[in-house]
């Protein structure tokens, strides 16, 4: 239950407005942070029902980017208020299946089931790479049969799967003069899809030396379902992880996509009213942190490859907004030889990826995902960094033939 005085924190300054995607899209009161709180407090105080349509859309279309959070002078914790109201509109739909259902719900309730079972996640990859590979699947999506199936959403969605997955198991990597021990979190679907950002994040810690484990007990850190309104998902995934951290004796939670970073430094948050839990939630969230901030905070060996490329960095709202990192990511870049970093134009309003809003709100997705591949093509880079794996899929197909890369799949390139 949220504290209903935090929507009171909101003096409708508005100077949150023109960081959200949405509203500077659709110019909609409604559409902005702004509107937005005024519905969920009007919700919270009995004046607006929760089943009201304009109240649901607003819910959906929101991206949950947090750049309004991050701009907030009075301090207002959007990104709790949001979660909280898409919780009860969740609780709500249960109680209720006679409801109308949400947008995209059936696939994303799909996609969620899969990835919080590893065994279901890595069956569903091997097919779709067969599917992809095969001819099969673009076969149909072209003639209409995913469409048919209510699968588009999550089609469209849909990362190229790569042929080795990078699985967790319970060996321990070890660095050449140990000072430490990192717990690599390896996500859900980026175990299957990103597995060369993996591999470049393990090179890296290793040379910074840190002994990296990938505790199979890890799981999903439980964003999808947050996102989703579907806390209790998301608490028993960020249990599983805990417990995985704290039989590691690892030393730091080192996280390389920035939407999972910001879930598991979120963590005691979500089990803040779990008596069992909290204290060993808190502790964990205190030991995350995005691999670039450990990289950035250790004594990495020069680079010595270069890299003759102009280079824009696209900063991931959930790692600037959620967890205002900025510089980190841009000075391990600087340090590759070479490099030439460009400016990039809105380098912090969403892409439109955040996780799966693209099944439930494919339109704004794609408005979103064009105005980012026109300041990318306007800034004259060669290559984009970004440090989050949505964001790369959701960029990838939109600005080819220029290629979207992972700050530690650059940096790990320049070491020999
Ligand atoms: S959320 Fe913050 S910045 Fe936005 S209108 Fe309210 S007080 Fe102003
Ligand atoms: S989270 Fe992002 S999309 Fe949602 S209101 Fe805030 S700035 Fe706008």
């Amino acid at each position: 239950m949220i504290d209903a005085s935090l929507y009171d924190r909101c003096v409708r300054c508005g100077l949150c407005l023109t960081s959200c995607p949405t509203y500077t899209e659709t110019m909609t009161e409604t559409s902005g942070p702004r509107g937005r709180i005024s519905l969920m407090k009007a919700v919270a105080e009995g004046e607006l029902s929760e089943d009201a349509p304009g109240y649901v859309a607003q819910m959906s279309e929101c991206l949950g980017c947090r750049a309004c959070e991050a701009a907030c002078p009075s301090g207002v914790p959007y990104g709790e208020l949001i979660e909280a109201a898409r919780a009860s509109l969740h609780e709500r739909a249960v109680a209720n299946p006679a409801r109308p259902p949400k947008r995209g719900g059936r696939e994303l309730s799909l996609l969620l089931n899969a990835v919080e079972r590893p065994s279901w996640l890595h069956a569903g990859a091997r097919l779709l790479r067969f599917a992809q590979r095969s001819g099969a699947f673009a076969i149909a999506r072209r003639i209409g049969l995913l469409r048919a199936l209510g699968l588009e959403g999550a089609a469209r969605m849909a990362p190229p799967i790569d042929a080795h997955f990078e699985i967790p198991d319970d060996a321990v990597l070890r660095a050449s003069a140990s000072r430490g021990r990192a717990f690599l979190h390896l996500g859900c679907i980026a175990q299957c899809s990103s597995t060369g950002i993996h591999r470049a994040a393990i090179k890296l810690l290793l040379l910074a030396g840190l002994d990296v484990v990938r505790p199979s007990e890890q799981r999903c850190c439980g964003a999808l379902a947050a996102h989703a309104g579907e806390l209790e998902r998301a608490r028993a995934l960020a249990r599983a992880n805990i417990t995985a951290f704290e039989r590691s004796g690892a030393d730091v939670v080192a996280i390389d996509a920035a939407g999972c970073g910001a879930q598991c430094k979120g963590y005691g948050h979500l089990l803040a009213d779990d008596p069992a839990w909290a204290a060993r939630a808190k502790a964990f969230s205190e030991r995350v942190r995005d691999i670039s901030e450990i990289l950035a905070a250790c004594e990495l060996p020069a680079p010595s490859i270069p890299l003759a490329a102009r280079v824009a960095y696209q900063e991931p709202c959930h790692l600037v907004h959620a967890q205002r990192i900025t510089n980190a990511p841009k000075r391990l870049l600087a340090t590759i030889p070479g490099i030439e970093l460009v400016p990039l134009e809105e380098a912090t309003l969403c892409c439109g990826g955040a996780g799966v809003y693209a099944i439930g709100e494919p339109e704004m997705s794609a408005r979103l995902r064009e105005r980012k591949a026109d300041a990318i093509r306007r800034s004259g880079a060669s290559v984009i960094a970004s440090a989050n794996i949505g964001c790369m899929l959701q960029l990838r197909d939109a600005i080819a033939p220029l290629q979207v890369r992972h700050v530690v799949e650059l940096l790990a390139d320049a070491y020999a």
